[in-house]
Order: C-alpha cells, then sequence, then structure tokens
C-alpha cells in the first residue's frame, strides 16, 4: 500500500501515556475558544451562556510537542502567549453523542497548552478571519502524558495553575468552564465523528500573558500531574 509514496510518510504522532509503555495516538486536536468568564472578559467578550454556543479551532497534530520540550520562539510574532488547558482524551468513536453518554468516549486526561501568536489571533479576530495563523504554528499544542480514565476516575473539578518562572499567572478551578467536558462532547460531536485519539483541549482560563526567550513555563491539574515547557 504504501511502497509507491514519492517521499517517506511522517510517522504518526503520539503521546505518552503515564503508567505504561503504551502511547496514544494522536488524530486531531480541537480547541474550545472562550470556555472560562474570566478569561473571555479579559480577551473584551462577554459570553452569555443562554445565548451563545462553544466554538472551536483546530490544531494539526504535528504541532504537538510533550511536556519537557525546549522550543523556539516563534515566527512573525512580538507577542507569544501561554494558554494553561485541561485536555480530553477520546479513545472511542461517537457522533451526535448525548451528555448523559458523553464519558463513555474519553480515554483519559492531560495537561496542555495552547501556545498563541497572540497578535496574529487578534489581528485575525479583528478583521473577521481564521485564527490559523495565530494558533495552528508549529510546535504550538504542548501535551504532558495522559492519565487513563480507568486509573484517575472521571475528571470534571480540581484546580488548574500555570507558572512563569516562580510568578503564579494563572490559578483557577475546572468547575469554571463555561462548558464543562459532558456539554463540549456532546455539542462537538454534533459536528464532527468524534475518534479514538482526537485531543479537545477545552480553554485555558484568565491570567493569560506573554513569554520571552528564556522563559520556564510550568503548568499543573489536580490527579493529571504537570507540564513544563522552556522557550529557547
Ligand atoms: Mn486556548
Amino acid at each position: 500500500m504504501t511502497d509507491n509514496l514519492v517521499f517517506p510518510a511522517k510517522p504518526p504522532v503520539s503521546a505518552e501515556i503515564a503508567g505504561t509503555e503504551q502511547r496514544f495516538p494522536v488524530n486531531r486536536i480541537f480547541c474550545v475558544g472562550r470556555n472560562y468568564l474570566a478569561h473571555a472578559a479579559e480577551m473584551g467578550v462577554a459570553v452569555d451562556k443562554s445565548t451563545a454556543e462553544p466554538f472551536y479551532f483546530i490544531k494539526d497534530s504535528s504541532t504537538l510537542v510533550p511536556s519537557g520540550a525546549t522550543v523556539a520562539y516563534p515566527p512573525k510574532t512580538a507577542n507569544y502567549h501561554y494558554e494553561m488547558e485541561f485536555v480530553v482524551a477520546i479513545g472511542k468513536e461517537g457522533f451526535e453523542v448525548a451528555e448523559e453518554n458523553a464519558e463513555d468516549l474519553i480515554y483519559g486526561y492531560a495537561c496542555g497548552l495552547d501556545m498563541t501568536r497572540r497578535d496574529l489571533q487578534l489581528k485575525a479576530r479583528e478583521s473577521g478571519r481564521p485564527w490559523d495563523l495565530g494558533k495552528d504554528f508549529e510546535e504550538s499544542a504542548v501535551l504532558s502524558p495522559i492519565f487513563r480514565k480507568e486509573d484517575v476516575g472521571v475528571i470534571s473539578d480540581g484546580k488548574i495553575e500555570l507558572k512563569v518562572g516562580d510568578d503564579v499567572k494563572q490559578s483557577s478551578t475546572l468547575s469554571l468552564l463555561i462548558w464543562n467536558v459532558r456539554e463540549i462532547i456532546a455539542h462537538l460531536s454534533q459536528f464532527y465523528h468524534l475518534q479514538p485519539g482526537d485531543l479537545i483541549y477545552t480553554g485555558t482560563p484568565e491570567g493569560v500573558g506573554p513569554v520571552v526567550a528564556g522563559d520556564v513555563i510550568t503548568g499543573s491539574i489536580d490527579k493529571l500531574g504537570d507540564i513544563k515547557l522552556t522557550i529557547a
């Protein structure tokens, strides 16, 4: 099947799973926009859940880098931001999934960083253009090992925190998600056939900000260990 490729195909992208040598093959990376009220407010947007729907953007799986990596300051930005996020790893297919069945699709959970070229994102937003240049760029999706649901249980609350150096920049709780994990899976699966290997970055709490060369970012979520990224 693949011996006629004109150049070698890249190996599949996969992520570490805590407690096993097996790895999680990564399919798509969905990201939820504005899923904490205080973050939406700091971005200048009020969200009214009674009238709003969640929205999404996608990062290519090739943007994934593991926790502990050192990444270059990315090109064409002067405002490179961290966003600490709770990540859900999908382990089963699902389409038009009811909220009460949504947790069946979950393989596990992880800490993630949705690294963002904020200047490019805001420029796109202001001109009504897609966010890709601000969001979907090389080494922009950072992921900790995935903790299996069978090991940690269903997670719907817990502290989420991020530091740059020793300074706490983000500190919130998963219970403040505007749309919780069940609601996100139910909603997203109306638009996509969710597949094993899909990741969902569920959005960042308030306190986003810039990093510069030499910064070390560390983040943590209760029960899900921590995540680290160094800016070269
Ligand atoms: Mn984000």
